[in-house]
């Protein structure tokens, strides 16, 4: 991508331990494989894929919540240049309060037995940023303003509170520091569509107001149509697209990208649904198949596809996709 990227990641993988330990041999998953990807600064960058397609996992590897098995991820803003796998104490402390995360569930994410004051609150003690009480309540009155909160609301705890509204306290609550890179995950899937709408838009004024970069994390591609400006598409661990929204939704190369469109359901009522049906489950990231790892719900898998993995290349117009096939599939997907 041509702007200036805030986050860059180079070949980057990441392991969970599954079982083994001090006399037993280690056995790992890999989450995520060998992924390259630039965030540009100021971007609403949107990462789509099914349940257990290793978006969630690539999102905490960009906050350093993950263990990184092999790879790079350098953050650059106008400040400071991190190698994330190379952070010393100091430079982590500083990065919490750079990149920070909106969670995805608002009833779970708060704690009951505090004040909504005390709940934004708490990053700007824990990290140090503020030395008063005065001077914390009066970035925490900042902030809750902004998101659109009641200040009489403050000395209330969360139950009192609607699911829109907790999510406004998790914003609150992650921006309190300041930060220049917010990664939303899956933050507005647990809400009513139309409190999605409401959240979404005070996320975009946000973005505008504050100088945000948003990594969006999403299952729903209509909503990341909606807010996102360039999006990403994940299978088992690897990147498989990535393009301008626009261009991504108007004219897909990768036939899984396709299938994921097809299940939006459509507001045409003369649309007769020739849905690319997406058959069967992700394969088990234990157990991928050797090849492309689309091949074995794909329906225009040859060969090639199980025996090579195609890699993500660059196709035009800031278009990447990774398929052996997309040219002369391409007028077809
Ligand atoms: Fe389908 Fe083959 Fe392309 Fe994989 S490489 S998406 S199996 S056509």
């Amino acid at each position: 991508m041509s702007q200036t990227p805030l986050l860059s990641i180079k070949n980057l993988s990441v392991d969970f331990q599954l079982s083994g330990g001090f006399l037993t041999k280690k056995v790992f998953l890999r989450a995520v494989n060998n992924v390259n990807v630039d965030i540009p600064q100021g971007s609403f960058f949107g990462l789509v894929g099914e349940s257990g397609s290793g978006k969630t996992t690539l999102g905490r590897a960009f906050l350093k919540a993950v263990n990184i098995a092999d790879g790079e991820v350098e953050y650059s803003d106008d400040e400071v240049t991190y190698d994330l796998r190379n952070l010393t104490k100091v430079e982590l402390k500083d990065y919490r309060k750079r990149a920070q995360l909106i969670f995805q569930d608002p009833y779970a994410a708060l704690s009951p037995r505090m004040t909504v004051r005390d709940i934004i609150a708490e990053p700007l003690e824990v990290m140090g940023l503020t030395k008063t009480r005065d001077e914390t309540d009066k970035r925490v009155r900042e902030i809750a303003e902004k998101c659109r909160l009641n200040l009489e609301h403050l000395r209330r705890f969360p139950h009192a509170f609607s699911g829109g509204q907790r999510q406004r306290i998790s914003i609150a609550r992650a921006l309190v520091s300041s930060p220049n890179f917010v990664v939303a995950d899956e933050s507005v899937a647990a809400l009513d569509v139309s409190i999605q709408a409401d959240i979404l838009n005070l996320l975009k004024d946000l973005q505008k107001e504050l100088g945000l970069t948003y990594l969006f994390i999403s299952h729903d591609l209509s909503v990341v149509a909606h807010i996102c400006d360039h999006v990403a598409v994940m299978y088992l661990g690897r990147l498989v697209e990535s393009a301008p929204t626009r261009t991504l939704f108007n004219a897909p190369r990768h036939p899984y990208t396709k299938a994921l469109l097809s299940a939006i359901p459509s507001l045409d009522p003369d649309d007769k649904g020739n849905a690319l049906k997406l058959e069967g489950e992700i394969p088990s990231p234990t157990n991928p198949p050797p090849g492309c790892k689309f091949n074995t719900r794909c329906a225009y898998a040859i060969d090639i596809c199980r025996k090579e993995e195609p890699a993500l290349q660059p196709t035009g117009d800031d278009h990447e996709v990774a398929c052996h096939r997309w040219e002369e599939l391409f007028e077809e997907v």
